[in-house]
């Protein structure tokens, strides 16, 4: 929706046209070329000072400039047009953050604005905002995504207002600067240092970026542009020594694939400990959360996911740097897209190790109910996209990946390289993209009903009269959508494998061409956005003729049918088991197995079962005589958490205690599994051992400490987590996901419910305003009409917090559908168990 309003005020001036305005955007017709920032900061002051002169063209003729300011204070504005200066009054910006002057005479062409003004550093990761650290050590940096520049600039600071910027800072003499672009100058006056940075290519607000304090420098060799990675002194800097080829890689990569150079000259990074941010893609200074480095040893998963992480910074390079969304209801495109890529230079250059980028789509699917926001929505206020999470990432890359398997690699890779030509150095919308592929008939209607609707449907093969069917239908029934699905099935016949394509763009529809016992595969990729069940009777696809990506998509997809009991529930237990039981402990697919098996306790399990169940998979899951060997696998943590978390193996327990026994924390294998096996079985007097090692404990260890005591056993246990988490010491490490951990349990979350709405105002303090209104996903695996219960009176104190409705709604939805769901499971449990259980 889009509002529109015609100032009566301007419609008095202009009597040669009118102009209809987007309240919320900047006129269009007011093209910023240039502009200049001047600022004079420290990381030792909490406010700063700048002066900008913007350079703009105004298309049309008008008679308001206008601007973006937020929380500035702005001491003067002065317009030079045509030779002359008007200083202009001081206004306040309206709810978009836009100010607005009226001029007393219109004014058409070129002119300058001239702004001086001061403003506070942050303390949380945005805007230009100051580390925490102990002060002589402290250092300033900026996170301008999005819709943050305007808190250090009054600026044009939207995506499709692309101008170059010229930097330059006014800072102590004993400390540096870094910027997008290289120092041309620095000189020392006295206690200051002038630093001036070359002017930016023509780039958006969002990825411009500053950091000032005392860095280190490490050069990564041999790279195109001799990147450099800069990290605050008092960091130790170890990087995977592969990295650089890692950014060749990529860069080699992009510019084959859409036959497109590098669009800039500089490619450094800049690395530090960032609150609540993996990385950002700054033009010429990526920044990079130190906690997404991989500790040396890392596993092959761990280092796929640094991998595709770094590949992704880099693409964004292309991918929403050089071609930019033209609004933020496009956001989506910028990380779809570096998400895609990201995966395939991964796939090509890291094979044995690109696990991470299986099944993109199972991060989202489990909370893209109807309450979801779509993919493509409206955007007014900076809050309206943090809402929308993980969903821009995933959801995405799924959609481009089905349309590449459809479209055919290489006519896709076309189609691509014709699109960022057009858009190069500009600015983009779904529909320009959908264009290019305008001889495919289905491709618009099948973008747009996975971009444009929350949600995805639920694919079921039948047959009839020796016929296969595919229909339709949206996953959890309350409400039906429909959706345009290319697919590419596998088929086997029992003998040969062949593929076939159907778009299915109606609720039900004949698959012809295919034998009535033929085995289908409907997933081919194991990237579709979308879940499947099979009931021809026709029997399980030979797993054998699945691709390691397929497989893991099979698995995640019969977990979901059985949590959302579309399949017998303890039938799919069974063949878990039967997995585990028969293939090495240390394949792929135990741990898979292993960890579902864990799931299954946290979103489905009610307490009053869950004593039962977990004897149930002690008598037949196998007996472990030999830990210590056991741990020496890679999966080992995973065996240990689910026998000594969920089942409470006495060998288990004996063995995490040993271990932590023998050796120091720091040094520990499998430290997190470990440390929440001791806390849930721990006095409480163990626990607050544990705890109190907090303190004195390296970054690493605090960092798994966080993940691991959560899982306390008793109430006194849980409150002194919480306390944890909210007191100073765990400052500088992200809380708000870690309230989950004791809301997993059953037991815990009537009390953890409890905890959280007295302690709002604390709670409030430590999370960024933004990131708040996710707080609810602390709950989302609950499952029962007491715990919606306990979620509606934990939040009922939060209505203030922007955006927060929504995800309140997204969590009771996924409950109230877990709830009806868990129902069946239950029913095939308690059958199995033989009990009757009437409190259920
Ligand atoms: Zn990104």
């Amino acid at each position: 929706m889009q509002s529109y309003i015609l100032s009566a005020l301007m419609a008095m001036f202009v009597v040669f046209f009118s102009i209809t305005v987007q309240a919320y955007r900047l006129p269009s017709n007011d093209v910023l070329t240039q502009q200049s920032v001047n600022l004079t900061l420290s990381p030792e002051q909490s406010l700063f000072s700048g002066q900008t002169t913007l350079t703009i063209n105004y298309l049309q003729n008008t008679t308001t400039v206008s601007y973006h300011a937020r929380a500035l204070t702005i001491k003067s504005v002065t317009l030079m047009y045509q030779g002359q200066a008007h200083v202009l009054n001081i206004e306040q910006p309206n709810e978009f953050d836009i100010v607005t002057h009226q001029l007393a005479k219109p004014i058409v062409g070129k002119a300058q604005l001239e702004i001086s003004y001061t403003g506070e550093l942050s303390q949380n990761t945005m805007g230009l905002f100051v580390s925490s650290q102990q002060s002589d050590a402290s250092y300033i940096f900026s996170q301008l995504q999005e819709m943050e520049a305007r808190t250090v600039f009054p600026g044009f600071d939207a995506p499709d207002k692309k101008a170059r910027f010229e930097f330059s800072v006014d800072i102590p003499k004993q400390y540096d600067a870094l910027h997008n672009t290289p120092v041309v100058s620095s000189q020392v006056q006295g206690e200051r240092k002038i630093v001036r940075f070359a002017p930016s290519h023509k780039i958006y607000t969002d990825v411009l970026a500053l950091a000032v304090g005392k860095f280190q420098s490490v050069e990564l060799k041999d790279t195109a542009f001799n990147s450099i990675v800069y990290a605050p002194k008092t960091i130790a800097l170890n990087l995977p020594t592969d990295m650089n080829e890692l950014v060749s890689n990529t860069v080699r990569f992009m510019e084959e694939y859409l036959d497109y150079p590098f669009p800039y000259t500089k490619l450094d990074f800049f690395v530090a400990p960032i609150d609540g941010l993996a990385a950002m893609e700054n033009v010429g200074l990526i920044a990079l959360n130190t906690n997404q480095i991989p500790q040396v040893g890392a596993d092959g998963f761990e280092m796929c996911r640094f991998r595709k992480l770094i590949a992704h910074e880099v693409i964004h390079m292309w991918f929403g740097n050089d071609i930019t969304m033209s609004w933020y209801n496009d956001y989506w495109m910028n990380e779809s897209f570096t998400e895609f890529f990201a995966a395939k230079v991964v796939q090509a250059f890291y094979p044995d190790e690109m696990a991470c980028t299986f099944n993109p789509q199972s991060a989202t699917l489990s909370y893209d109910t109807h309450s979801t926001r779509a993919l493509r929505s409206e955007v007014k206020y900076r809050g309206d996209n943090e809402a929308v999470g993980q969903l821009v990432y995933t959801k995405g890359r799924s959609v481009f990946e089905m349309a590449e398997l459809a479209v055919g690699k290489a006519q896709f890779k076309t189609h691509m390289r014709a699109y960022a030509k057009q858009v190069a150095g500009a600015n983009t919308s779904a529909s320009l993209f959908i264009q290019h592929f305008a001889n495919i008939l289905w491709f618009k209607e099948f973008i747009n009903a996975f971009i444009t609707q929350s949600h995805y449907p639920l694919l079921t093969l039948s047959k009839q009269s020796e016929q296969i069917f595919i229909q339709q239908s949206s996953f959890n029934s309350n409400q039906e959508k429909s959706w345009t699905i290319p697919l590419t099935l596998k088929i086997w016949d029992g003998k040969k494998l062949k593929t076939q394509q159907v778009v299915l763009d109606k609720p039900r529809m004949i698959i012809n061409n295919i034998p009535a016992d033929a085995q289908i595969f409907l997933d081919t990729n194991g990237v579709g956005y979308f879940r499947y069940l099979d009931t021809t009777g026709n029997g399980e696809f030979p797993v054998e003729q699945l691709s390691r990506a397929e497989r893991a998509s099979y698995s995640d997809n019969q977990e979901a049918l059985a949590v959302a009991a579309k399949i017998d529930f303890m039938r799919y237990v069974d063949s878990l088991i039967n997995m585990i039981n028969t293939l090495e402990h240390d394949t792929s697919d135990v741990s898979e197995a292993l960890s579902t098996l864990q799931d299954t306790f946290v979103t489905l399990i009610p307490e009053s079962l869950s004593g039962e169940y977990a004897h149930y998979l002690a008598s037949q899951l196998p007996n472990i005589s030999n830990w210590s060997q056991l741990l020496d696998n890679q999966n080992g943590g995973l065996w240990l958490e689910l026998y000594g978390l969920y089942l409470h193996s006495p060998s288990a327990i004996e063995a995490a205690k040993r271990m932590s026994k023998n050796t120091r924390l720091s040094e520990l294998n499998h430290r997190t599994a470990v440390l929440r096996v001791l806390a849930a079985n721990a006095s409480d007097q163990a626990y607050h051992t544990l705890l109190s090692q907090f303190t004195h404990s390296d970054r690493q260890v605090k960092e798994d400490l966080l993940d691991a005591l959560g899982y306390g056993n008793s109430q006194k246990q849980v409150k002194a987590y919480y306390d944890l988490l909210l007191s100073d010491v765990s400052k500088g490490h992200d809380i708000d996901y870690r309230f989950q951990f004791p809301a997993f349990s059953p037991k815990h979350r009537a009390y953890a419910g409890e905890y959280i709405a007295q302690h709002k105002a604390a709670i409030s303090q430590r999370i960024a305003e933004d990131k708040l209104q996710w707080f609810p996903f602390n709950f989302i695996t609950a499952c029962s009409a007491k715990d919606a219960d306990i979620v509606k009176n934990t939040f009922a104190d939060w209505q203030d917090v922007q955006g927060l409705d929504a995800k309140l709604s997204i969590v009771l939805e996924t409950i109230s559908e877990c709830e009806a769901n868990a129902k069946n499971s239950l029913q095939s449990m308690r059958d199995r168990l033989g009990k009757s259980m009437h409190s259920l």
